[in-house]
């Protein structure tokens, strides 16, 4: 290909896409709104706790193939904490009952069969139900589908969709649910354990890519927001940058990686989701006692997860909306007493930062999923991209990924197809 690809929006949909371009030796540019790459999975220097945190604690999983193929691209699996096993410690605050979820390493589920390995209170019996969601036919919504009571059902299914659809699961779409348990829980526990970005989500993710685009000549401009797109009939002709206009020559293309909300705004009746969900996280700057384990998942409380890292334990509160108005030293207080149960502290509130991400993800629901545009558009020269286009799975780092990846390798085939 002889023309440019302008990538608008350096996260991680934006960067995969560039990632891919640039190896195939496509000149590309990344045009990024705000002054840092990222988008919705950054780092930061946070001045309340003097200390560098992400935006909201990320968890992958050994099966998100995508995302671990993009971490091997770009030399960075190295900053991965990465178990040996798939488990994962539970605390129930109501009972004080705490247990550890084993996976076994294939798809044959035995840890159904194990009372030391699965939900304590649950029978193997009580699993079947599940396979219901794997052939959930779309429009369905997880309560549609399973019964969302019933210790299993709260021990486990609850937890593992909040996480993953960011949504109460009863209202989620049962499609991306039956996504999400094929893709993990049937997929055995080589696909279910729990990866972190033990040094952050910018060492981790971001910057080794800005740095391997840099070294593939990709120039990625921040503070450059695209302001509006002007189409003819079959492709898009001009990128308007307030100060700066690029007339696209005829080789040139266009991925835009924004939100839908930005979306919408620049490309002409698009069909994208409208609602979101947010998601609450909360930063103590405390030492982790010895043996916290890096992931511990809660039940019965404010808090659902909690991370450690060095000099500080983090918490994920998924579908947090209705947290997104109370006070923040309230909300840090509240939350701080069940880590300190769960981790055996003191109640004395360590120094905290509450990050509220009111547009974490799109609901999961069945009319947003049904929303959610491919690739593809009507105009040959430009593709969308991003977690909330039609990947087949909840807006999460693998589907980004995915889409960025996608977008790309159709760019790319349609300039080979037109033998440019
Ligand atoms: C708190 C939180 C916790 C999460 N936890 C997890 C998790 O545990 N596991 C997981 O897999 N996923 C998680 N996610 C979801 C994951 O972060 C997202 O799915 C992913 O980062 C989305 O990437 P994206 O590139 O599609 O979009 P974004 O990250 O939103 O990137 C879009 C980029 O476009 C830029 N932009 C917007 N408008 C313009 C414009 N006009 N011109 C130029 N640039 C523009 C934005 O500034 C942004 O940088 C979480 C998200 C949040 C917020």
């Amino acid at each position: 290909m002889s023309g440019t690809v302008h990538i608008i929006g350096a996260g991680l949909a934006g960067l995969s896409a560039a990632l891919k371009l640039s190896a195939r030796g496509e000149r590309v540019i990344v045009h990024e709104a705000t002054a840092f790459a990222g988008g919705r999975c950054r780092s930061y220097h946070d001045a309340t706790l003097g200390m560098t945190i992400d935006n909201g604690n990320h968890l992958l999983l050994s099966g998100n193939h995508a995302a671990l193929d993009y971490l091997r691209d770009i030399d960075a699996e190295k900053h991965l904490i990465d178990p040996k096993a798939a488990e994962f410690p539970f605390v129930d605050l109501a009972s004080g009952q705490r247990w550890t979820l084993r996976f076994n390493e294939g798809r044959l589920p035995f840890w159904v069969f194990d009372s030391d390995r699965r939900v304590p209170g649950t029978h193997a019996t009580d699993y079947l139900p599940l396979a219901k969601l794997l052939w959930a036919s779309s429009g369905k919504s997880v309560g549609e589908v399973i019964a969302c009571q019933g210790t299993l059902y709260r021990r486990l299914v609850e937890p593992l969709l909040l996480a993953a659809l960011n949504i109460d699961p009863p209202q989620g779409s049962a499609k991306l649910a039956s996504a999400v348990i094929r893709e993990t829980l049937a997929a055995g526990g080589r696909a279910c354990r729990p990866l972190i970005a033990r040094d952050g989500l910018g060492p981790t993710l971001i910057e080794p890519a800005l740095a391997r685009l840099q070294r593939g000549g990709v120039t990625v401009r921040l503070e450059h927001q695209l302001r509006a797109m002007r189409f003819a009939a079959e492709r898009v002709e001009a990128l308007d940058f307030g100060g700066e206009a690029i007339v696209l020559a005829a080789d040139d293309a266009v991925i835009l990686a924004v939100p839908p909300y930005a979306a919408t705004l620049l490309v002409p009746s698009l069909d994208a989701p409208t609602q979101f969900r947010a998601i609450v996280n909360a930063h103590f700057r405390i030492e982790p006692p010895a043996g916290q384990p890096p992931l511990v998942g809660v039940l019965n409380g404010t808090v659902q997860w909690i991370f450690s890292f060095p000099g500080r334990l983090s918490v994920t509160i998924s579908a947090g909306d209705r947290l997104i108005d109370t006070a923040r030293d309230v909300l840090a207080k509240s939350i701080w007493s069940e880590v300190a149960s769960v981790a055996g502290l003191a109640e004395a509130l360590p120094p905290w930062q509450i990050v509220r991400e009111r547009r974490a993800t799109f609901a999961a629901t069945p009319a947003q999923d049904a929303k959610r545009p491919g690739a593809a558009t009507q105009w040959r020269n430009f593709a969308l991209a991003g977690d909330w286009t039609n990947t087949g799975l909840p807006a999460t780092i693998e589907g980004a990924i995915r889409s960025g990846n996608r977008a790309a390798a159709l760019i790319s085939d349609r300039t080979a197809a037109s033998g440019q």
